[in-house]
């Protein structure tokens, strides 16, 4: 349930009114303040809340019932777009922000020699995977704490924030040290345990959809991390599984404008994982932008033949650099991307 307050209502009334609810009907009450207009978000449950004994508050210009069960990444809850700030770069803004680098951590050589490419084409955030979920146990499975240390190498080389993989609780405390950006990969999106974990800290959470996840159910893991307190998260289309099977996934290009309908996070894409596929990065990345994506995350590799993990859809750095100078033409042609689907 949302409280709409009339402009210019005194703080000292809203702060009243929000006690006020939470006495009356043991829920808690959000004050969402924004540049012209004031909501209070009712959590918990509301179904025995009178919403015609706060509408006949003399501050109170409407109140509205949340049919969603997403409540803090719902957009009702919260107008304006949310900006996920990293370091001094953001992700949600107007600028688009582009997470590259190989799917797995190898050596010193290749993460820092692979950043400094994608730095230089424009790269805002370097990733790379330290601890890796195979589908085999017998796969590569990360250089695991090493990789962690290689990556924060090849930041000091850059100063780009690093984006990296969590696959346990039992790692929090070192990942919120080590890293800028923690993911939360397809595979975890519904562990709920990991996510609460999560909600604790302040960290950015990077939250990939589940390989068979509805929009919903995106919006309900974004929901557990944000009802711990951290309201950053960004979240990732990855492509979702279907029956076709020459892709790896299929893109699900509609969930973007989905989801900046329905919520206020920032959204990013990963064509990597979505098509399986190298030379299918290129064409869905450029789709990606044009629907009005807030970043992409892309799988660069300076030796895909011999990568130790995805080097399949991995492209090298001399294609990357290609990708992100037409990506910029893609900026400047399509306006409001992304945002015309808000109010319709
Ligand atoms: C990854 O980004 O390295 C990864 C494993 O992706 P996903 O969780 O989307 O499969
Ligand atoms: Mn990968």
């Amino acid at each position: 349930m949302i409280v709409i307050i009339k402009p210019k209502s005194p703080q000292r009334e809203i702060i009243a009114l929000k006690q006020k609810i939470e006495e009356e009907n043991k829920v808690s009450v959000n004050i969402i303040q924004g540049k012209e207009y004031c909501l209070l978000g009712l959590i918990g449950d509301t179904t025995k809340v009178d919403a015609s004994k706060i509408r006949a508050n003399e501050f109170v210009e409407d109140v509205k019932k949340v049919q969603q069960p997403y409540k803090l990444s719902n957009r009702l809850f919260h107008p304006e777009n949310t900006v996920v700030k990293v370091k001094d770069s953001s992700i949600g803004g107007n600028e688009l922000a582009v997470i590259a680098g190989p799917c797995s951590v190898e050596s010193e050589e290749q993460i820092v020699s692979i950043a400094r490419d994608v730095k230089k084409s424009g790269a805002k955030f370097l990733r790379g995977g330290a601890f890796k979920p195979r589908t085999s146990p017998y796969s590569f499975q990360g250089l695991r704490v090493r990789g962690l240390e290689l990556l924060k190498i090849a930041r000091e080389e850059t100063g780009l924030p690093i984006v990296t993989e969590i696959m346990s609780t039992d790692m929090i405390d070192r990942f919120v040290e080590d890293v800028d950006i923690i993911q939360v990969g397809a595979r975890n999106m519904q562990n709920f345990e990991l996510l609460k974990q999560l909600g604790k800290t302040r960290k950015p959470i990077l939250l990939k959809r589940g390989i068979s996840a509805t929009i919903q159910e995106l919006l309900m893991s974004a929901e557990y991390i944000m009802a711990g307190g951290n309201e950053n998260v960004i979240l990732c289309e990855r492509g979702i599984r279907t029956f076709e099977t020459y892709t790896r996934n299929t893109l699900d290009l509609s969930a973007i404008p989905a989801i900046k309908k329905l919520s206020h996070l920032p959204i990013v894409v990963d064509p990597s994982h979505a098509a399986g596929i190298w030379w299918m990065v290129e064409p869905l990345a450029k789709a990606a932008v044009a629907v009005g994506a807030d970043g992409l995350m892309i799988e660069v590799h300076n030796d895909p033949a011999n990568a130790k993990c995805d080097g399949q859809q991995s492209i090298k750095p001399k294609a990357f650099r290609k990708l992100m100078g037409d990506i910029d033409k893609i900026m400047n042609a399509v306006a409001n991307r992304g945002y015309d689907v808000v109010n319709v």
